[in-house]
């Protein structure tokens, strides 16, 4: 799976065109990204938002396996959290005016490869609320995701609209 820069919105997330979806963490082989050290503060509280993430309104965006790793796939222990080399979930950090979203081996890429989030990402998921809290789904929906979860309910553009038929 090809990479994304940081702050890309392309993601492979239904509907995500358009919206304020955001990518952070997207890491392939063949790129180049930032690499520096973390707080292990902040590793901890990405940690936590990890371990109880919300889940969107889909099954599965897709499998994203770290191709930075030299020989299959990895797994490490930081704390009572597991850091996978592969994700099948993202990361969903709401900031205002956008949302944040990563796969959830973006653990494994800070950890395992010093991949360093941008400092704003940082400041997001240090100022977000818990994972599925009251205060996490009211900042998810006034950073964009009011649109984007309608999306889901409404057909796409281009559906023809269903018309009695004419011989009954
Ligand atoms: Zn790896």
């Amino acid at each position: 799976m090809p990479g994304l820069n940081d702050g890309d919105s392309s993601l492979a997330v239904p509907f995500s065109e358009g919206s304020s979806l955001i990518a952070i963490g997207w890491l392939s082989v063949n790129m180049d990204y930032p690499k520096g050290s973390v707080s292990k503060s902040f590793f901890d509280t990405l940690s936590s938002h990890a371990r109880s993430a919300w889940r969107p309104p889909y099954a599965c965006a897709g499998f994203h396996d770290c191709d930075l790793c030299q020989f299959g796939r990895s797994s490490a222990r930081h704390g009572d959290h597991e850091c996978g080399s592969s994700s099948n979930s993202e990361l969903f950090i709401p900031a205002g005016d956008r949302i944040y979203v990563s796969p959830m081996n973006i653990l494994h890429y800070i950890g395992a490869h010093w991949y360093q989030p941008p400092p704003e990402y940082i400041a997001a998921v240090e100022a977000c609320p818990p994972q599925r809290s009251a205060a996490y789904l009211k900042l998810l929906l006034s950073s964009g995701g009011r649109k984007w979860l309608k999306s889901f309910d409404e057909p796409p553009p281009g559906t023809p609209i269903k018309q009695a038929n004419p011989n009954t």
